[in-house]
């Protein structure tokens, strides 16, 4: 793989085989699967949690692209708010 930055036997070396279009190494897979178990065995609450963020992230993304100007300006508004917060 060339420019290969993740390491094998980790969630990140799966995805940089997936990303490569190659089949992921025997390492990344089995990465692959404590990774997954993992997320299923978390508790209700944290899944329900996980998939608000999805929701919120993909209706977000369809706004984005309804209006870009309007998500612009709301963008800097609030990023300009949270930097002056922080200051
Ligand atoms: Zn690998």
């Amino acid at each position: 793989v060339t420019g290969w930055i993740a390491r094998h036997g980790t969630y990140a070396g799966y995805g940089a085989h997936a990303r490569a279009d190659e089949r992921p190494c025997d390492a990344c897979y089995r990465a692959k699967e404590r990774y997954d178990a993992r997320r299923r065995a978390a508790p209700a609450h944290v899944r329900a949690c996980r998939l608000r963020a999805r929701a919120q992230h993909a209706a977000l993304g369809r706004l984005r692209a309804l209006n870009p100007e309007l998500y612009r300006r709301f963008y800097e508004e609030e990023k300009r708010r949270l930097e002056d917060e922080s200051t």
